[in-house]
């Protein structure tokens, strides 16, 4: 491991140069593998944070840890989804270490990113993508460059993003700003060497989740074992029904792309739309048009296909005999 200086925070304070470090779960293993070498970094996981109503939103710490965010009473209550997709993430164990900003900023389980006798323009921009024409069976099908088609791996990250959910952040000037959850994260373009739109030393202090989040919400996630597995694809949900019609619809997928991809096709082709198993058969084969296989992950398509519509024949109640 490269030496590096340690410190531990105490107080909220960003500073070109340095490394955050929350649970630890990602950043030390990359640091063991020398992927990652900061030379200073700063403790945060032991900043105050709490979760807690405001106007009716609710207000995240950004070092509130993934297994406490997903036990919240309040939480489970609104936004299920969101306590779902974090219990199916990772282990008792790490959910226990992982903070809620470290979640997002998490990087790929691309295992090329981790091979370093393998070309990877994210861990070394210019040297080329073995995931291309190797073994991309985990990899994007939407959105991805012929730079890079890795996945972000989060499962809260995609309950966020379909919930409207807004990081807060400090910026190394002292100023602050918000971003919406589904800005923070980026796609690869000519760049996949950055994961986010964070500034050298910004800091994630609080994440916002807006109030009033729709009424019905599933987080469903396919993986290749029942537990502590990334997601090969996942799906969140939120939408309200009434009087049969579809509204406030909110979806994004995990698993097809750099980061959490909201569905704004499929939502658009629901919204409004009377529950019925062919709009959801029309607003899956919409988000899915521009989608691109590799060879490995061909199976996403057709696979991501089936879990939208079957994510929102049951989060509808829509019954099966019904459907398509
Ligand atoms: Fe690296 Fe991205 Fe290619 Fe994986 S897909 S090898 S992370 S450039």
């Amino acid at each position: 491991m490269t030496p590096f200086s340690f410190e531990r925070a105490e107080k909220a304070s960003a500073s070109a140069g340095v490394r955050y470090l929350g649970g630890g779960t990602n950043l030390i293993d990359l640091m063991k593998l020398e992927i990652e070498r900061p030379e200073r970094l700063v403790d945060v996981s032991r900043l105050p944070g709490d979760i807690r109503e405001s106007d009716g939103a609710i207000l995240i710490g950004a070092s509130v840890t993934n297994a406490a965010l997903s036990a919240d009473p309040l939480i489970r209550e609104r936004y299920a989804m969101l306590s779902t997709a974090l219990l199916s993430g990772a282990t008792q164990q790490l959910r226990n270490k992982a903070t809620t900003g470290g979640n997002f900023l998490q990087r790929t389980r691309c295992h090329y990113f981790y091979d370093t006798a393998r070309a990877c323009n994210k861990r070394e921009p210019g040297s080329g993508c073995d995931a291309l024409d190797g073994h991309n069976r985990f990899h994007a099908i939407l959105g991805a460059s012929e730079h890079c088609i890795a996945v972000h791996p989060s499962d809260m990250a995609v309950a966020m993003a379909a919930l409207d959910a807004e990081v807060r952040t400090i910026t190394a000037d002292g100023e602050g700003r918000t971003i919406p959850a589904t800005d923070l994260l980026r796609l690869p373009g000519d760049a996949p060497e950055r994961d986010h739109v964070l500034d050298d030393g910004e800091l994630i202090v609080e994440v916002r989740l807006p109030a009033n989040p729709p009424a019905r919400q599933l987080y469903r996630k396919v993986r290749d074992r029942a537990s502590y597995a990334f997601a090969v694809v996942s799906i969140a949900v939120a939408l309200d029904v009434e009087d049969n019609v579809m509204k406030n619809v909110r979806i994004a997928l995990g698993g097809v792309a750099h980061k959490p991809w909201r569905a704004d096709k499929a939502e658009r082709a629901l919204e409004g739309a009377f529950v019925d198993a062919s709009v959801f058969a029309q607003a899956a084969d919409a988000e899915l048009q521009d989608a691109v296989g590799r060879g490995d992950n061909d199976f996403k398509i057709p696979l991501v296909r089936r879990l939208i519509i079957t994510a929102l024949r049951d989060v509808t109640d829509l019954s099966k005999e019904h459907s398509a």
